[in-house]
């Protein structure tokens, strides 16, 4: 039996991890945070001593690292939930999902998660332009700069706005101009502005895309 399978895409504080979640558990569906995949490639190769921009060894280790993605990330059997959004992967990850093999890797194993559970909710920057351009449902999701920067700063306690603001622009600059798969909006998405709006009004709006 083949679920729905939705796509979230959008820019870094739009508000899409929030509502692809929410989206998820009103469905019943299960949800992939895929930024999460390619945080956690990050955070091995960091660990490992790999400079997260030589390209060769990061995509293999993408290759051969061990990655779960739940509520919990582990990476080869170590929680890395807190870590894979610090500071130090937020500032390399760009560099690492500019990678075309780790781009290759993870999008494989994403459509894998998918088919073993004929469906989802997953979010992104590329599910319905790449992963899954034949999604039932493809919603891009946006705010504006200010507001963007003003989600992310109440998550990342230990950087001032000015830094998440500086960070989230230079992150939308590299993952809209690389070449392998740049963010982008698929040409039959629905594009949702969340700023100055409630989550749940959004959520509300993404659930009657699913049901019309
Ligand atoms: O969503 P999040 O901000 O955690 O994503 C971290 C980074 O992972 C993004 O800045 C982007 O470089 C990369 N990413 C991607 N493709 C995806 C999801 C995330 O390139 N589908």
């Amino acid at each position: 039996m083949r679920q729905t399978l939705i796509a979230i895409d959008g820019p870094a504080g739009s508000g899409k991890s929030t509502v692809a979640r929410a989206v998820a558990q009103r469905l019943g569906l299960e949800y992939l945070d895929t930024g999460a995949m390619y945080r956690a490639v990050t955070f091995a190769a960091i660990r490992r001593g790999i400079d997260p921009a030589d390209a060769e060894p990061v995509g293999r280790l993408a290759a051969e690292v061990d990655i779960e993605v739940a509520d919990a990330v582990t990476v080869d059997g170590v929680d890395a939930t807190i870590e894979i959004r610090s500071p130090e992967v937020t500032r390399a990850v760009s560099a690492v999902a500019a990678n075309p093999a780790v781009r290759r890797e993870l999008v494989a194993r994403q459509r894998l998660w998918a088919q073993a559970r004929h469906g989802g909710v997953v979010e992104g920057r590329d599910i319905g332009t790449v992963v899954f351009p034949h999604a039932d449902v493809k919603v891009y999701l946006t705010a504006d700069d200010g507001e963007r920067a003003t989600r992310r700063s109440k998550e990342m306690l230990d950087m001032h706005y000015d830094q998440v603001a500086a960070d989230i622009a230079r992150r939308d600059h590299i993952d809209s101009t690389r070449s392998a798969s740049p963010m982008a909006v698929a040409s039959d998405a629905v594009h949702i502005d969340s700023t100055g709006r409630d989550i749940d009004a959004v959520v509300e709006d993404v659930l009657s895309l699913v049901a019309g």
